[in-house]
């Protein structure tokens, strides 16, 4: 048979409620889900009732009750007396109508089981064989002590519960070719069915929401029905049996608070507790009556959300309106005739309590989940067990996985969340770098080819400009007194002009020859500030330095890099008009291989379009006369000709900084 009670996996949503509510640690996380252990499971319900997302299914009683009803004759329900507490504007008498238009033939109550059953109490007590007897028609009650007080089974009274004793009345005396459909609020009833000591009494259990279901698959609507009575034997008291405390309050007990021989217990908490303490000898009580809900009227599967109290006013009614002499005087005698049933019952004894792990398991498994101190175990309850040692000791026992730890799972979620953030910034880094050095590449392939065609502009233009020169300075010379000189003159000096720009287009394009040596990086930046800073444009710029202490001779052609500073001063002075601060920088790079110095300013700054152009030979935004847009562009061909290189930064609005990488002797 399938298990009573399963989890719809889909719908788990891991809360934990059910783990934290299972009083038989029945419920297992495993790969993400509160799965239903089987073995361990007691049919108690609360996990149905406390599951918040209705993940926990029950196992259907409606096939087999159809299958019944169809192939099968004739066909009793029992029906459990919460019946009058479940189905709201409708009276209890419709009810039994309904069941009887559903197909079946008869209509027992159970309460009239409950009146045989406390014959049988009240004769085991007067015997006195019992010390201690706990009551015994909770099934779910039964289950647990079986599993998990297995010699408390001793105690157990062995006496059937009402369900059972009506079916054997029906099976065993009335009409043995009868197949028995129980109708309860109980989930463990459907358990109780297929125990070995009772089995093939009942034949299938239906929960009131499943005969709801029934009524509204038939269409069944209960309130247009013409009343209907149960059948066969009439209950009496055995009616209030579904009230927590029902069973002594239909036997002769002795009802006084002070009765210290009696013990009415109802409810998760406070049925474990008592089981606890029986177990250890320290209840007194000879009689203790235990259910796991408040009542059976409180069961998990009675069909309606109303609270137990209006549940109880809706069964006193009833019963008080079946309640007269006549009848009372028809179930003694009905009563009388089953006198000689049957009415007991054995037990099993399953034992599945774990195995208690020892103090060394319980640590190791706390500090599983950075528990080292007894003040990381913040017993917050969140995983479903009371405290930090109850659940690794459920872990232990395989019921639990060391995750389950709310705290533990937000610190590691946290610190995940960090590295992510700490990778995704390198990988961004890394974009960035691979971004500049792509960048780089389309440069110096830009300036390559632009290189190429200066290179051979130059060298086209140098000797005509040379024949220009020549011929210009001849002439100058013969007609150095006529009235043409001035204008001859004129030629000269733009051809001189020519021929500056062409010698700046060589020096671009590497074509001139370098004659590296050692030298004193400090040294050649003063040498250069000394013949800039006599000029007008540096009169007013606060120039200051920052050199680095202890840096090595570069491997370069003092004139070439002189130019370069001078063009990256002249620039600066230019940008700031005059008004700023100038800074030069000094540092080194990649291993002390490279000497880095940085001309910073104070100037505008330039915007990104004119950053993409500035190294391009005749890129200028100066006006025309004013700039070459050459400077940049020697400055390019100079540091690529030593092996180093210069890249810039700027800022609109707050400055530009040129940084020449220049090669060590090293
Ligand atoms: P030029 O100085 O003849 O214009 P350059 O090649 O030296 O030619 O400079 C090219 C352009 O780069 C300049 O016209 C200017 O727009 C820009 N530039 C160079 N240095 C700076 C700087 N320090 N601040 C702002 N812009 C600059
Ligand atoms: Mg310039």
């Amino acid at each position: 048979m399938s298990p009573v009670v399963s989890t719809i996996d889909t719908r788990c949503k891991r809360c934990f409620s059910c783990i934290r509510l299972c009083p038989a640690k029945a419920i297992k996380f495993e790969n993400g889900q509160a799965k239903v252990i089987v073995e361990r499971c007691i049919a108690c319900g609360n996990c149905i009732q406390v599951c918040p997302q209705h993940a926990k299914r029950v196992r259907d009683g409606i096939a087999r009750s159809n299958e019944l009803l169809r192939d099968h004759h004739p066909v009793f329900a029992i029906l459990a007396p919460s019946f009058a507490a479940a189905f709201a504007s409708v009276t209890p008498e419709q009810v039994i109508a309904g069941i009887k238009l559903l197909g079946f033939d008869q209509v027992w109550e159970a309460a009239f089981g409950a009146d045989l059953i406390m014959e049988e109490y009240a004769r085991i007590h007067q015997t006195g064989v019992l010390p201690t007897m706990i009551t015994s028609p909770c099934p779910a009650i039964v289950n647990y002590i079986e599993k998990y007080h297995p010699h408390l089974t001793m105690v157990l009274a062995p006496i059937v519960s009402p369900m059972i004793a009506v079916g054997r009345a029906i099976k065993w005396k009335f009409c043995p070719s009868a197949a028995v459909v129980f109708i309860g609020p109980c989930v463990a009833k459907k358990k109780e069915m297929e125990d070995e000591q009772v089995l093939g009494v009942i034949d299938e259990v239906l929960t009131f929401n499943e005969l709801q279901t029934m009524f509204q698959e038939n269409q069944i609507e209960l309130n247009l029905l013409d009343p209907a009575d149960f059948d066969g034997p009439r209950a009496d008291r055995g009616r209030v049996f579904p009230l927590s405390g029902g069973l002594f309050e239909c036997s002769d007990a002795d009802h006084d608070i002070l009765n210290r021989e009696v013990l009415v217990s109802e409810g998760r908490d406070r049925v474990l507790e008592v089981l606890q303490k029986v177990d250890k000898g320290d209840i007194e009580a000879r009689f203790l009556d235990l259910l796991f809900c408040r009542g059976c009227i409180h069961g998990p599967m009675m069909a309606n959300d109303e609270s137990v109290y209006v549940r109880r006013d809706r069964l006193v009614n009833y019963i008080y309106s079946k309640q007269d002499a006549k009848r009372q005087e028809q179930a003694k005698n009905d009563r009388a005739e089953y006198a000689d049933l049957n009415l007991k019952r054995g037990f099993s004894i399953l034992d599945l309590r774990s195995t208690q792990p020892n103090e060394e398991d319980i640590r190791e498994i706390l500090q599983r989940t950075g528990k080292w101190q007894p003040e990381d175990e913040l017993n917050c309850g969140a995983c479903g067990y009371p405290s930090c040692r109850e659940k690794a000791i459920a872990v232990y026992q395989g019921l639990a996985e060391a995750e389950m730890c709310l705290p533990y799972m937000l610190d590691k979620t946290e610190k995940i969340q960090n590295k992510l953030a700490a990778s995704n910034r390198k990988i961004k880094k890394s974009l960035l770098s691979l971004k500049m050095a792509q960048e780089q590449l389309i440069q110096s392939e830009k300036m390559a080819s632009v290189g190429k065609l200066a290179a051979g502009v130059a060298h086209e233009l140098n000797n005509p400009l040379g024949g220009i020169l020549l011929f210009t300075n001849i002439l100058l010379k013969k007609l150095e007194h006529s009235n043409d000189a001035d204008a001859l003159k004129k030629i000269a000096n733009e051809a001189e002009r020519c021929r500056h720009i062409v010698q700046g287009l060589l020096d671009f394009s590497r074509q001139s020859r370098f004659d590296c040596k050692p030298n004193d990086i400090h040294k050649l930046i003063d040498s250069t500030l000394k013949i800039v800073i006599e000029q007008p444009l540096f009169q007013s710029l606060a120039l200051k330095k920052e050199f680095a202490a202890g840096l090595g001779p570069v491997f370069v052609d003092h004139l070439q890099i002189q130019q370069v500073l001078l063009n990256l001063f002249m620039n600066a002075a230019e940008a700031m008009q005059g008004r700023g601060e100038l800074l030069v920088k000094t540092g080194s790079a990649k291993n002390n291989h490279f000497v880095l110095v940085s001309v910073c300013d104070s100037g505008p700054g330039m915007s990104k379009m004119t950053m993409n152009h500035i190294f391009d030979p005749f890129f200028t935004t100066k006006p025309v006369g004013r700039g070459t847009g050459l400077g940049l562009a020697i400055v390019y061909g100079i540091m690529r000709q030593h092996g180093g290189d210069i890249r810039v930064e700027s800022q609109l609005g707050k400055g530009s900084q040129f940084t020449m990488f220049i090669p060590t002797a090293n």
